[in-house]
């Protein structure tokens, strides 16, 4: 059971708006889940002094609760904030927050000003960057080198990445006072947050490096060779270490990650690392069983088709498929999938040998049929 309203914000009965109003800004800021992280009590004492003001900061609301009593009104579905979410909303209508609203964080209210604690001269490492390589079906299977054009930032040469023109006096920031940090006030609160005149570095150049503008990068565009390993398949990467961005004041640069993706084959589909080609095979050589040619990735190969094939029969060539990529990995298979034509544009010659041809045509011919007639003849006996 949920205490009194106003036990919960620990105000006293006649308190006044204000009051109320401060009473839950505090408990707000205390218990809110963005500074008790993982905390469920804190979340549910939340929630609780959330529903408390929703209703005793509304005169009317307030005014029903102050006649019928807590258990009354609440059980009578006049209470407030049961849900996280309904919570934070009222929340947010208080602090004028909200999910990337007025760029309001908890991390900026609670840290004390992470910006100001963090070493303004400490190395910073570049960023990685991302690459989507596309390739073809046969570079996949085969390998293949290519060299690729990454544009991505490098320590400007002129000034070794510090930002300086020769002969540049380096002084403290003023803005900041060297911290790196300034305070911005955004209605209540005074939030720290990276100095905008240094960029965080804590330092201004009187003579900025003309190549860079002082900041120390240069966008560039590198050429990259890279090798594809025979087998890659779609979403595999390729790390490709330091030709991120360049990182700061020494520290080291982001590597590049080159996502591959293989546009499929007009002939085979993969399957992990095994290969499924249909290939359709004709009426007679279906029946009365003969030799035919298949693609593989290795070039023509020649395989035996049984007599009496059906449709969609599977002849596995071992061996025969997609390389792997990784090493000890071992070749899959080739499966190729028989689909058998039927014959079309018949002349009338064709056409009546083949009706002579079917009228000669008894039970033991047709051995799939058959069963599957008894099959069906079993289902539709059942259903009267
Ligand atoms: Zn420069
Ligand atoms: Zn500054």
């Amino acid at each position: 059971m949920s205490k009194d309203y106003y036990e919960e914000l620990g105000v006293p009965r006649n308190a006044s708006a204000e009051d109320i109003k401060k009473a839950y800004r505090k408990l707000a800021i205390k218990y809110h889940p963005d500074k008790n992280p993982g905390n469920t009590e804190a979340e549910e004492k939340f929630k609780e002094i959330s529903a408390a003001y929703e209703v005793l900061s509304d005169p009317e609301k307030r005014a029903r609760y102050d006649q019928f009593g807590h258990e009354a009104y609440t059980s009578a579905g006049g209470g407030g904030a049961t849900d996280f979410g309904h919570a934070q909303d009222i929340f947010n209508a208080i602090f004028g927050g909200g999910g990337g609203g007025a760029g309001f964080s908890f991390e900026d209210l609670f840290s004390g000003g992470g910006a100001r604690r963090r070493n303004p001269n400490a190395p910073v490492p570049g960023e990685d960057l991302r690459y989507d390589l596309t390739i073809s079906f046969e570079d996949s299977m085969y390998g293949a080198e290519k060299e690729l054009q990454i544009p991505h930032l490098v320590s400007c040469p002129d000034c070794k990445g510090t930002g300086a023109a020769p002969g540049a006096v380096k002084k403290s920031c003023t803005r900041c006072g060297g911290s790196g940090a300034e305070t911005v006030s955004q209605g209540f609160f005074s939030v720290r947050q990276t100095c905008r005149a240094c960029g965080g570095r804590g330092q201004t150049i009187d003579k900025p490096c003309r190549t860079c503008g002082g900041s120390g990068k240069k966008q560039q565009v590198d050429p990259v060779k890279i090798r594809i390993t025979p087998g890659v398949d779609t979403g595999n990467q390729l790390r490709v270490p330091g030709m991120g961005n360049a990182g700061e004041r020494g520290g080291a640069p982001g590597d590049l990650y080159v996502f591959i993706n293989v546009r499929p084959s007009r002939i085979f589909h993969r399957e992990g690392n095994d290969l499924i080609c249909e290939v359709p095979v004709p009426f007679g050589v279906a029946v009365l069983g003969g030799k035919l040619d298949v693609p593989t990735i290795s070039g023509k190969a020649t395989i035996v088709i049984p007599k009496g094939s059906q449709f969609g029969r599977v002849l596995r060539l071992a061996g025969k498929g997609a390389p792997s990529a990784r090493r000890g990995g071992s070749r899959g298979d080739l499966h190729v999938r028989l689909i058998i034509e039927t014959p079309v544009n018949l002349t009338r010659e064709q056409q009546a040998l083949l009706e002579k041809f079917t009228a000669s045509l008894d039970k033991s011919n047709t051995p799939v049929q058959n069963a599957f007639v008894e099959k069906a003849g079993a289902f539709l006996a059942d259903k009267e």
